[in-house]
């Protein structure tokens, strides 16, 4: 039987992504008993395949991107050497003959891709189908998980090199070279140095990418009229879009004495200076106020003689420590005497200084008021939060915020002094209300950070995608003091997947669509083609019959014949259109060019015997400067044919003229006008799409296709013009065509 408890707990014991994909594997094949599973995870257009060889595969047009599309699982249980995509037949040429691909989603968004390997073919039968599809959601649950944690993890580790080793010169720099951040020290080094380019100050244009590669290990920087060398070193984000850039000067550990001098002499705690063996070297103002002593009178004295007697076994424990090499400071309660005699519990920590020669040389004793919250922890924290390009702020237990760094400025839109002091609901969009409770149950159990994606809301109200993390913040003892939150606004990132996955959605349509018009203009000229031949056969004997070749018809006779040759030329008509516009559409109507001149056009296109029917006219006029043209003589003859018979067709009485002149010296104008009907506004500009036929009068169907003008105008636009329409209801129309005398030279292309 299929034991999920066991993934399940194999699974929850990972620590590192690196560790999931490693865990998943052995427990999918040992509980499935397969040959082995892979994971892709996807990475924007790639997808690294872990789990053999790592390796990377671009999405487009691969397996992997198949599995994602299809939403569902994909099973091949016969794979071979000529397999559609390249990684079946890598997986064949492995040694393994079938292969069950499922994709690996959270909150609906595939992130990768589970991909499980026989040994034989045939190995996923329909209850080992079941069981990996089960196994691929609970493995989806945790590597979601996995990834997003190791993202997580990897920001981390930058923060911690910039803030927490902020005694050092750390500059952050953009993928461009371009510095976003410095810290305190950095700036005293540079100058003003934020927003200038890296290759301004260093002289290098791959400086930043040479100290990454550990290519370059120091620097010489001006410093006091001379040169000072420094020690570099670089940490980049998981992008690999920001890098942060740490000097290390050699004079460091002065440094780091006078900064504990001026943050002790600013402390609202009572800092004192010890000497190795607990003498009070110095004494800052909180002391003097705090304890009301002398500053002499302390500066003279021994630690012990302010510290209650039951409390002195305690600091001597953490003297001891010290001198016994123990630097990190260490947080005790102990009572302090003031001058009138009372004690009070202080919360003290205590570090020591290690001077060169590695020996204690002193101790910094900090003590603070124990009814007060931690100020140095608070400092610190602070101090995290000014420099964080993300939001980074922090809130007590009862939600009010009371750190806010410049990324959350910035991203927010509150400001500083706006919003400390104020709940952190306020950043809540209303339908997320709920979840701030959430978290800070969550957080009250044991795990002490958590991440989600979520919504926050701005200042100006408006709402965005928001990659939280949240740690709680203990104090010594355990109990939480802080919530930190780290806030990334992904709205970016997420209306880019968004466009890219409407894009590809869009890409495919566009595709198929093109397939099935290829589709369809080759059936259509297939089909013309075939009902040309028995049509042309059909008129043909047709017109013999009724011009009596074969014997003598009777007067219903030759009606009907004369009703059948009509009907069959209206069909060949409309198959000639359908082909002309299949022949556009490919591109393939192509013009056979000759110089010829347009008064030879006029007997073909008169239409004759149509207009003496109805008994109207049909005048030319041709400018006697009209020269000869170069274009496709019998295509402009089926344009006047199409425009001079319409004209008759929609005219009771009067007729058609024809005016042709010239209207520059590159170009023909004809005009086809009637003493018709007319056309309503509102058809004009649709009369030459497709279909397209003015409804009439009597609400009964115009004869024809409708597909006259349409081929006219593709016509017209091959010879370099254009064709347009002005007409009046009841007052006839005029249809004005240009086309070139000659056709454009092709561009030189070089
Ligand atoms: P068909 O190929 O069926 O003749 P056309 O594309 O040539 O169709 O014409 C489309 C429609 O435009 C006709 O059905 C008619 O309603 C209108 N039309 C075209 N020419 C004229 C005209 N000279 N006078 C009035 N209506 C016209």
């Amino acid at each position: 039987m299929f034991e999920e408890a066991s993934l399940v707990e194999e699974l929850q014991s990972a620590l590192t992504l690196e560790d999931s994909l490693y865990k998943t594997r052995s427990a999918l094949c040992s509980l499935l008993g397969i040959g082995d599973a892979r994971i892709a995870l996807l990475n924007g257009e790639k997808a690294v395949l872990k789990g053999s060889e790592e390796s990377t595969i671009p999405l487009s047009g691969s397996f992997v991107q198949k599995v994602v599309d299809s939403k569902e699982y994909l099973l091949d249980n016969s794979l071979g050497k000529l397999a559609e995509f390249y990684e079946l037949r890598d997986f064949y040429s492995e040694g393994f003959k079938s292969l069950l691909a499922i994709p690996l989603a959270s909150n609906e968004k595939v992130f990768g891709v589970l991909i499980l390997l026989g040994k034989t073919e045939n190995s996923f039968d329909a209850s080992l189908l079941k069981k990996a599809r089960s196994a691929a959601s609970i493995v989806s649950l945790f590597m979601a998980n996995a990834v997003l944690h190791d993202w997580l993890r990897k920001k981390e580790r930058l923060a911690q090199l910039v803030f927490e080793e902020s005694e050092s010169a750390v500059l952050i720099f953009d993928e461009n070279g371009f510095v976003t951040e410095a810290n305190s020290n950095a700036r005293r080094l540079f100058g003003s140095i934020v927003g200038k380019n890296v290759k301004n100050f260093f002289q290098a244009n791959d400086f930043v990418a040479r100290v990454l590669k550990k290519e370059l290990i120091s620097t010489q920087l001006p410093s006091n009229g001379g040169f000072k060398t420094f020690q570099l070193d670089a940490s980049s984000s998981s992008d690999r879009k920001t890098v942060a850039i740490r000097f290390f000067e050699p004079t460091e550990k002065d440094l780091k004495a006078s900064v504990y001098e001026q943050v002790s002499e600013k402390s609202p705690d009572v800092v004192f200076q010890l000497s190795g063996d607990g003498k009070i070297i110095f004494a800052n103002d909180s002391a003097v106020e705090l304890l009301g002593f002398g500053k002499k009178e302390l500066e003279t004295a021994h630690i012990s003689k302010i510290v209650f007697p039951t409390d002195l076994n305690l600091l001597n424990e953490r003297l001891f420590d010290l001198n016994g090499g123990t630097t990190a400071s260490h947080s005790t309660d102990l009572r302090l005497f003031s001058k009138d005699g009372k004690a009070k519990l202080f919360e003290v920590a205590m570090r020591g200084i290690i001077n060169d020669a590695g020996r204690l040389s002193k101790i910094i004793f900090v003590a603070r008021d124990a009814g007060l919250r931690s100020s140095v922890q608070k400092q610190v924290l602070d101090s995290v939060v000014a420099y964080a390009s993300d939001a980074v702020y922090s809130f007590d237990t009862r939600g009010v915020i009371h750190s806010w760094s410049s990324g959350a400025e910035k991203i927010f839109g509150h400001s500083k002094d706006g919003v400390v002091g104020s709940s952190v609901r306020l950043l809540f969009p209303q339908e997320k209300e709920g979840e701030l409770d959430d978290i800070i149950h969550e957080l009250n159990g044991k795990r002490k950070v958590t991440s989600l994606e979520t919504v926050r809301k701005r200042k100006n109200g408006e709402l965005f995608n928001a990659l939280v993390s949240i740690a709680a913040v203990t104090d010594e003892k355990g109990n939480i003091v802080d919530y930190v939150e780290v806030v990334k606004d992904i709205t970016a990132e997420k209306k880019m997947e968004e466009v890219n996955r409407i894009q590809r959605k869009l890409e495919e349509r566009n595709r198929q669509l093109m397939e099935l018009n290829e589709m369809k203009s080759v059936f259509i000229s297939n089909v013309s083609h075939e009902l040309r031949t028995p049509l042309t056969n059909i008129h043909g004997y047709s017109s013999l019959l009724l011009e009596g070749e074969v014997g003598t018809l009777n007067a219903q006779q030759s009606e009907f014949l004369q009703v059948v040759v009509n009907e069959t030329n209206r069909l060949t008509k409309l198959i000639n259109d359908v082909l002309d516009l299949s022949k556009i559409d490919s591109g393939r109507l192509k013009l056979s060019l000759k110089d010829f001149d347009l008064r030879d056009l006029v007997e073909k296109c008169s239409c004759k015997s149509l207009a003496e029917k109805k008994g109207l006219y049909v005048n030319w006029n041709i400018a006697p400067e009209v020269p000869s043209i170069i274009g496709d003589p019998n295509r402009i003859a089926q344009v006047l044919i199409n425009l001079v018979s319409n004209g008759i067709k929609f005219t009771e009485s009067g007729g058609v003229a024809v005016n042709i002149s010239m209207k520059s010296t590159k170009f023909v104008r004809i005009e086809v006008a009637d003493t018709g009907i007319g056309i309503p506004p509102a058809d004009q500009k649709n009369l030459f799409k497709r279909f397209y036929q003015v409804m009439r009068k009597d609400g009964q169907k115009q004869e024809g296709t409708g597909l006259g003008l349409a081929i006219t105008r593709e016509i017209i636009k091959l010879h370099g013009g254009k064709i347009g329409v002005e007409s009046n209801p009841g007052a006839g129309s005029k249809f004005t065509f240009i086309i070139r005398v000659m056709p454009k030279k092709p561009r030189n292309r070089k």
